[in-house]
């Protein structure tokens, strides 16, 4: 049989597109995935104490984009969850992003009031300020905090992250955990935060539910380009893999999620903790908060960063500098020249998505083609 699309990858963009394709322009669709399940680094699962755990690290869904929270709502109710997390440094747990109630914790009264007090001299209350943005100060009291800021929370999170310095890598990466000038303890401030209430996997489940969609699990695209027939090509993977790496690998950060079991009912006080001086791990995420989930056990992850390398560890994140965009570039541009091949998603497009902008980089390209249909 011939299908009018093939889609590889069962992610975030994958099953959107799927969904938008099947159900609005009513063609039909394979949909592949080399994994055992759906959802890509999105999947979760219920373990034996009840818990719903996120195999590929901690997920909270976070968006001020209208028309993706609206998209979502038709496939799962939601548990609202408001994200807090602290940072372990010199003894101290301290909430990230690093706010007044931070600065307060970490310093003494008198000092803390004055670095207050400064900050709102040079910046507006409720403020965003990215930490190396905060570094360039020419006042010495900001330029001591910043530093402070720097050192305890930035340094070496990001070098054990990335394998790079806050310096090395795109100022991006950074600035998404500013110095947020504000008593607020969240760690985003959108209008929307919650978790699907029974999960991620069964929102996309009901998503791709559809008797125009064909889902295979297992399958490598690699292994069946040549003999599924179909008429366009939506590619969600890796963006060089799809040109069998001719112009060179992208590079990637992995990592390994070290799951423990724990007979307690709880072992911290927020779901997520960050440890950027101590230990090998980068945070420790307790999976019981996200849903509220009742048990007298639980269960945590450590989470250890690597270099990622093909056929050891999955891409998690693109490393973003200069080289490495320029080289996307020469694929994105050989990528362009493609009749009916579509790339989409953190892997085909090489961007640092949260969740909501694939979800929106998806219904956007979903428009175009559309608009290539005449509907
Ligand atoms: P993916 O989820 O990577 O899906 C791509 C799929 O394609 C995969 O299932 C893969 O198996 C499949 N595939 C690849 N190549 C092939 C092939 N050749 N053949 C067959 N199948 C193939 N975002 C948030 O908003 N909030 C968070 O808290 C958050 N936490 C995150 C934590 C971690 C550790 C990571 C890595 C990401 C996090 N994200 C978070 C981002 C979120 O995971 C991504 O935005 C989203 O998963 C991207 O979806 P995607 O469909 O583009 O890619
Ligand atoms: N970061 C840090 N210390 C922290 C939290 C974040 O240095 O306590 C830096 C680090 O470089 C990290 C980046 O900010 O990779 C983005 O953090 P985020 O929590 O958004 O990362 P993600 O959840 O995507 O892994």
């Amino acid at each position: 049989m011939k299908y009018d699309f093939l889609i590889v990858g069962a992610g975030i963009s994958g099953c959107t597109l799927a969904e938008r394709i099947a159900n609005v322009l009513n063609k039909r669709v394979c949909i592949i995935d080399f994994r055992d399940h759906i959802g890509g680094n999105c999947y979760d699962y219920k373990d034996e104490n009840g818990i719903i755990i996120h195999k590929y690290g901690p997920h909270v869904f976070h968006t001020n984009k209208e028309e993706v929270w609206q998209y979502l709502s038709q496939f799962t109710k939601w548990h609202l969850y408001f994200h807090k997390v602290l940072a372990h440094i010199d003894n101290l747990e301290v909430p990230v992003p690093f706010n007044f109630n931070s600065i307060y914790k970490a310093f003494p009264k008198g000092l803390a009031r004055r670095f207050e007090n400064k900050l709102l001299e040079k910046f507006e209350y409720n403020s965003k300020i990215p930490i190396l943005e905060l570094r360039k100060s020419d006042d010495p009291l900001l330029k001591l905090l910043a530093d402070y800021v720097f050192e305890k929370i930035f340094l070496n999170y990001t070098i054990k992250q990335w394998g790079l310095s806050p310096d090395e890598i795109d100022e991006s990466v950074t600035a998404r955990i500013p110095v947020f000038l504000s008593r607020d303890d969240g760690y985003f401030q959108d209008k929307y935060q919650a978790i699907p209430a029974e999960g991620y996997t069964a929102m996309f489940k009901k998503m791709i539910d559809h008797p125009n969609i064909e889902l295979r699990l297992n399958t490598n695209y690699t292994d069946v380009r040549e003999c599924i027939e179909f008429d366009r090509l939506i590619f969600t993977g890796k963006i060089e893999e799809y040109f069998d790496f001719k112009h060179g690998e992208l590079p990637y950060r992995s990592l390994d999620f070290r799951l423990e079991q724990h007979n307690v009912e709880y072992f911290q006080s927020v779901a997520q903790k960050n440890y950027p001086n101590n230990f090998d791990f980068t945070r420790v995420t307790e999976y019981k908060h996200f849903l509220n989930a009742k048990s007298d056990k639980t269960v945590i992850s450590k989470e250890y960063s690597m270099q990622h390398k093909i056929g050891e560890n999955d891409p998690y994140y693109p490393i973003l500098t200069d080289e490495s965009l320029a080289l996307y570039d020469t694929y994105k541009r050989e990528g362009e020249k493609l009749e009916k091949v579509y790339f989409i998603g953190r892997l085909a497009e090489y961007k640092y998505y949260n969740m909501d902008d694939t979800f929106q980089s998806s219904l956007a390209l979903f428009d175009k083609i559309k608009a290539e249909f005449d509907v």
